[in-house]
């Protein structure tokens, strides 16, 4: 049977653009692509990237408190948000631009449209009904919006991104990712930042000790951390925001903000007329090589709920091209992802958590060291750092890595390579530190770790 395509992806984020060019490019295989609003995906267009922007636009008003004690005069400094915008805006365009080549020099034909499957071989694009032999789901996610009162006057990481002034006070709801980085861009620009957690600890799934390490430091840093606290309903008054909480407490701000989790883009996408299995919230239903229940049909990235992070998306894309069309079966390996949280200070992780090495391999030794770096040492808000280690007792191999510190994103990518490889505390040990810096602690750290 011929097709009009051997591959068409639906989604052109990370993932859907990765798999399409390899399979293309590398291949030889005929690839079509739809996107229904900017290619290039949430990482680039509202994510990762503009995000990433925000951080250091709103970090340097820390850095001109703490040039004070280097010796530098910083007079009054302030922030022009609509300067920010436009730049942000700008870069983003190029990237989106980057992205049109990427798809036209590797020859995969670009439908700007929205997709849906109608069988396992039939995609509608806009008004064309084409067929591919193989039809790959990218389509990512969307913020998840709890159903209370008032929700309408909420934004959520989307709008923030396009707000036209800076809000002066700023409500963030939800502990993960990004609640945490978003409270503080806000507060680094001069926001009155209030954020809300339904529970009491910040930042699921990572190791405690970054839990409260992080609650402690931004909350230092000005961010009204509240536990156990959550809104009822969000009334608008005027231009403000009135939130009334859980536990009747109320609350005033020129913009609230949820950040309360993500779910898969599948509504509308036919799953239901071919048989694709998904889960309760949404998420495409994969095997190790990323198949759905469909034997043409993948899907890789954000929809499938597995790690929603861009590199993986790029890996499942990568090992879906070699799987199905480079005769390489793939199935890419889950375990060990680095990852870091762009938070004041930011967090670094590569492995297990202390909680979750301890389930698995029973004993463990922990190696732990809380720390002023030496930048840190003369400045006026005295940051702190933080080194976690956890080793397997019986085979010495390093469990799990955690860091929280300046620049902890960029220390975790090459202990990261390290913890991949298997590596054992002693070739920590043997390594030497570079010095001074934060990350010299990962290797220095000679002491077992008794405390809770
Ligand atoms: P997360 O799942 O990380 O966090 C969601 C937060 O919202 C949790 O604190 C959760 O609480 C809370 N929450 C969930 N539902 C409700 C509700 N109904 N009412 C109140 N609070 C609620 O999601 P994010 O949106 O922050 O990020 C999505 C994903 O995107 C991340 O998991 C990550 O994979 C990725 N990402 C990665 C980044 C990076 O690499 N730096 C940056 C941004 C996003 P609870 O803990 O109780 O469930």
């Amino acid at each position: 049977m011929s097709f009009d395509y051997d591959l068409f992806v639906i989604g052109a984020g990370s993932g859907g653009v990765r798999a399409s060019r390899i399979a293309s490019t590398n291949f030889g295989a005929k690839v079509a692509i739809a996107e229904e609003y900017r290619v290039g995906g949430t990482c680039v267009i509202r994510g990762c990237v503009p995000k990433k922007m925000f951080v250091y636009a709103s970090h340097y008003s820390e850095d001109f408190e703490d040039a004070k004690n280097y010796g530098w005069t910083v007079n009054h400094a302030t922030h022009n948000w609509k300067t920010l915008i436009e730049n942000k805006d700008k870069e983003i365009d190029r990237l989106n631009g980057i992205y049109h080549n990427i798809l036209s020099n590797n020859n995969v034909t670009l439908y700007e449209s929205r997709a849906e499957i109608v069988d396992q071989n039939t995609v509608r694009v806009g008004d064309k009904t084409v067929t591919a032999k193989y039809i790959l789901i990218a389509t990512g996610g969307t913020p998840m919006m709890p159903d209370i009162p008032g929700i309408e006057h909420a934004i959520s990481s989307n709008e923030a991104f396009h707000l036209d002034d800076m809000p002066k006070r700023v409500i963030v709801v939800g502990g993960g990712y990004i609640a945490v980085e978003f409270a503080g861009i806000f507060n680094g620009l001069g926001a009155d930042v209030v954020q809300l957690y339904r529970g009491e600890r910040i930042l699921r799934g990572f190791d405690h000790h970054v839990q409260g390490f992080v609650a402690d430091e931004i909350r230092k840093k000005g961010i009204d951390l509240r536990t156990f606290a959550n809104p009822a309903k969000i009334e608008k008054v005027g231009d403000a925001v009135k939130v009334t909480l859980e536990d009747g407490a109320v609350l005033e701000a020129d913009a609230i903000m949820y950040a309360t989790g993500r779910i898969a883009n599948t509504e509308g996408l036919g799953l239901e007329n071919v048989g694709v299995e998904t889960k309760a919230n949404g998420a495409v239903v994969v095997d190790e090589y990323s198949k759905t229940t469909v034997d043409s049909i993948y899907a890789v990235g954000d929809v499938t709920d597995r790690i929603a992070l861009t590199p993986v998306a790029l890996h499942e894309g990568m090992a879906f091209a070699e799987t199905v069309f480079g005769g390489k079966p793939r199935a890419f390996d889950h375990s060990n992802v680095p990852s870091a949280v762009f938070s004041q200070p930011p967090v670094g992780s590569v492995g297990l958590t202390e909680e979750e090495a301890r389930a698995k391999y029973g004993d463990v030794d922990i190696y732990k060291s809380e720390f002023r770096p030496l930048k840190q040492t003369i400045t006026l808000g005295g940051e702190r750092a933080m080194c976690k280690l956890i080793v397997d007792q019986k085979t010495d191999k390093v469990l799990g890595v955690h860091i929280v510190g300046a620049d902890a994103g960029e220390i975790i990518q090459g202990i990261g390579i390290a913890v991949k490889m298997g590596a054992t505390k002693e070739q920590f040990d043997a390594t030497v530190g570079v010095h001074p810096t934060l990350a010299e602690e990962i290797v220095t750290m000679r002491e077992k770790y008794t405390g809770e």
